[in-house]
């Protein structure tokens, strides 16, 4: 066992930093706070090789490892904590699960754009009735044709604002057996969105109606019986998901740090206090802990998708370590870490959303249990 980086770890996470110090340091505020998709970042880390981390080459990818993109991720957040959504949606949300299981037509409609920083997908699974209970998906496939008609809404998607294509679980017919999930393009007649709303981290989204929408038979990714897989592959986003929720909490945990060293209050500086020394080492100890089940996640994924269970301990536990650490480091400074001259209150608002967002906590202490009893609890009342 060995809890050290390997010497090509080591090199690739200093080139990250220096290229996050070098173009992602200024400005870090001012992205935080603008709803837009940063553009100008995505197209920076194209150039940079930061997009496709864990594609194959032959899809346009790096080749890498799910460990690669982790350090990536983490990486990019410690400098620029808005910027990691980039690193998000070009390595591990829908992109990877396109990469894993598209076919050579739609690897080569969506990929180039896609790893260009042009443009995002979104994956759109949560409808009005259907959240935690994602199984209850309603939006229809029904044959038409050489393809389908996709009849459906689609709530919280994130990336909505702006996604040129999305990823939408459907189902082809009843049960669990009857999900899958076809990619629609934006442009596509019948794609209508909603009302737009903002969540509390001050992304946008908006409710996605498909009204009618013709998908041709290429354009479907999985077909009936396909759920499985997908949620296979959206473990991955899971990863991506707590790697900012520890991320976030380690930025607002340095910047408290640092304050603490700076700020002197009844002529000491905070760092002398016994009583913020022990909230200082209760934040360590959550961060290291949270940091050692992220990477046994990931590397244990290898090249491969990542384990079920060992990602939603990850994941669980990232999202709570984030969000108390950095709720914590907010408290240590006071009326400034609650304010927007700093990014820690945007590290609380965005890990608050992580423990809802991609499998909320409850949900993955329910899978965790099922590991734990070799058995299943089905959820639903009798
Ligand atoms: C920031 C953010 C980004 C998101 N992005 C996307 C996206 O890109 N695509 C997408 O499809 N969706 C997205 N979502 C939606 C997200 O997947 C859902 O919010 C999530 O699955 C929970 O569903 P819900 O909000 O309807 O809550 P509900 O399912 O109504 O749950 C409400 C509460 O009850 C708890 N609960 C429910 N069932 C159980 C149970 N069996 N046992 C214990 N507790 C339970 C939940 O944990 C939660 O605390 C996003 C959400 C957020 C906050």
């Amino acid at each position: 066992m060995d809890f050290q980086p390997t010497a090509e770890q080591a090199q690739f996470r200093d080139s990250v930093l220096a290229f996050s110090r070098k173009h992602l340091a200024a400005g870090a505020r001012e992205r935080a706070h603008k709803p837009e998709y940063p553009w100008d970042v995505a197209r920076l880390m194209a150039k940079q090789g930061l997009l496709g981390i864990t594609l194959a080459e032959a899809d346009g990818g790096q080749g890498g490892s799910l460990m690669d993109a982790v350090i990536a991720i983490e990486t990019v957040a410690s400098v620029c904590p808005r910027s990691a959504d980039v690193v998000q949606a070009g390595n591990f949300g829908p992109i990877r699960v396109l990469g894993e299981y598209g076919s050579p037509f739609q690897k080569t409609k969506f990929l180039k754009r896609l790893l260009s920083g042009e443009a995002v997908i979104s994956v759109g699974m949560t409808e009005p009735e259907a959240g935690s209970a994602v199984t209850d998906l309603q939006t229809s496939a029904t044959p038409d044709g050489d393809g389908f008609r996709i009849n459906g809404t689609k709530v919280f998607t994130t990336h909505s604002a702006y996604a040129e294509v999305i990823l939408a679980y459907v189902r082809f017919g009843p049960g669990v057996g009857g999900i899958g999930s076809v990619l629609i393009e934006k442009s596509a007649p019948g794609v209508r969105r909603g009302k737009p709303s903002t969540f509390m981290s001050g992304e946008e989204w908006a409710e996605l109606h498909f009204d009618n929408v013709h998908v041709p038979g290429e354009m479907v990714l999985l077909r009936e019986g396909g759920f499985k897989k997908q949620m296979a592959g959206f473990n991955v986003e899971r990863i991506g998901n707590a790697s900012r929720s520890l991320a976030l909490g380690r930025y607002a945990f340095e910047r408290a740090r640092a304050w603490a060293l700076e700020r002197r209050q009844f002529g000491r500086l905070l760092a002398e206090f016994q009583g913020l020394q022990w909230k200082f080492a209760d934040m360590k100890m959550q961060l290291d802990a949270a940091q050692l089940l992220l990477y046994r996640a990931a590397a244990n994924a290898d090249r491969g998708l990542p384990s079920a269970e060992e990602t939603a301990i990850a994941k669980a536990y990232c999202n709570r370590a984030g969000f108390d650490v950095a709720n914590e480091a907010l408290q240590v400074m006071g009326a400034l870490g609650y304010s927007q001259e700093e990014l820690v209150e945007y590290c609380v608002r965005r890990c608050r959303g992580w423990m809802i967002a991609g499998g909320s906590i409850e949900i993955l202490k329910n899978r965790i249990a099922e590991s734990i009893f070799e058995r299943s609890f089905p959820q639903r009342g009798g």
